[in-house]
């Protein structure tokens, strides 16, 4: 026996949630958007000349570029666009987190930041969040590699005023502080008038979930034209073709339709706050979300016994069994019937 397992780059792996194939399923477990895309993405779509498929896709991804850019108010140059933005972040770790001194996030926040930081032996320190799953700016004054958090964080929901961000850039000038905005559109304000004043700001979003292109995998990065060079700098030394055809021609027609995109995510709003009202009621308790999902323990009943008791209805929603957070469960937005489906079975079932 040779002994070149010594040379492999051995990884903990990030465990996505499931994607469960069953005919009759409630989904609650991914944070995906229950409505389809825009009207214009399905019809690009139906349209699509397969031909095309023989060329390389742009590699500047520029179509969709233009169209973020243009969504936002801001110039071409200064935005990125990756595979989802698992692949904007995994970019972003590898080419700005390169110092001695640690990355700080918060304890409980994205599963996937520890795995990148391991995977690229990247230092990490990782901050407590208060009993009431806040972030304290002040945990992140000290020196550090870099900074980077959810707002809304996930999985709890929790929304971090302006201010606060504002503080923890002050706090950080000589080093990247990255907002993963994956649920801004569900309520919050978005970090991204600060990039101009800050530039080490970066600014993260995706078309996962407000946009409902999971599938498509299209995520993105806004900020300071010299971040977002140097962005691309590591990305076409990776891989040039990161974005597929059809991800650029449907991610433009997703970005175009604005009244869809703002219909939906009030609907998906006002689910929320109704779902929120009828679990209080079942003796559920949880932090005021302000994304497309809820993050609830019950006052008596054990999170692993509702999430099995869930799963045989085929309801599936999200537990990590994982320090501080095993009691809670993580239940996406559905649409308002997949809502009534899911408060109806727990009225019953805790009865
Ligand atoms: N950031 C956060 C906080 C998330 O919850 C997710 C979804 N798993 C992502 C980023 C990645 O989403 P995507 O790669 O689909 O854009």
């Amino acid at each position: 026996m040779g002994n070149w397992e010594d040379y492999v780059r051995k990884v903990e792996p990030y465990v996505p949630g499931e994607q469960p194939d069953a005919a009759r399923m409630i989904k609650l477990n991914t944070n995906e958007n229950p409505y389809p895309p825009a009207p214009g993405v399905l019809r690009v779509l139906r349209e699509y000349d397969g031909n095309r498929l023989r060329l390389y896709p742009a590699p500047d991804c520029k179509p969709l570029v233009e169209a973020i850019a243009e969504y936002y108010g801001l110039k071409p140059e200064q935005v990125f666009t990756g595979v989802g933005s698992d692949d904007v972040l995994a970019m972003i770790f590898l080419t700005f987190f390169n110092a001695k001194q640690p990355v700080f996030f918060p304890d409980i926040t994205y599963s996937f930041y520890d795995v990148w930081a391991g995977m690229l032996r990247i230092p990490y320190e990782t901050k407590a969040l208060d009993e009431d799953f806040r972030i304290r700016p002040e945990d992140y004054y000290g020196e550090n590699g870099g900074v980077i958090f959810p707002n809304p964080n996930a999985p709890t929901g929790i929304l971090m005023e302006l201010s606060a961000i504002r503080d923890i850039l002050d706090h950080n000038r000589d080093v990247i502080v990255v907002v993963d905005e994956a649920y801004i559109d569900f309520g919050g304000e978005s970090a991204l008038p600060l990039i101009d004043e800050y530039d080490n700001l970066l600014v993260v979003q995706t078309f996962s979930k407000s946009r409902s292109m999971a599938g498509m995998r299209i995520g993105y990065a806004m900020g300071n034209e010299r971040l977002i060079r140097y962005l691309n700098d590591v990305k076409y030394s990776f891989n040039s073709y990161t974005m597929t055809q059809l991800s650029l021609a449907l991610g433009v027609e997703a970005v175009r339709d604005r009244a869809y995109f703002e219909e939906t995510r009030q609907k998906i709003i006002a689910t929320r706050e109704w779902t929120k009202g009828e679990l209080r009621g079942l003796g559920f308790t949880f932090g005021d979300s302000m994304s497309n999902f809820i993050f609830a323990r019950h006052e008596s009943v054990p999170a692993e016994e509702i999430f099995a008791a869930l799963r045989e209805q085929n309801i599936y929603v999200r537990h990590f069994n994982s320090e501080r957070i095993r009691n809670y469960l993580r239940i996406s937005i559905g649409t308002p019937e997949e809502m009534e489906a899911l408060i109806r079975f727990l009225r019953g079932w805790l009865a």
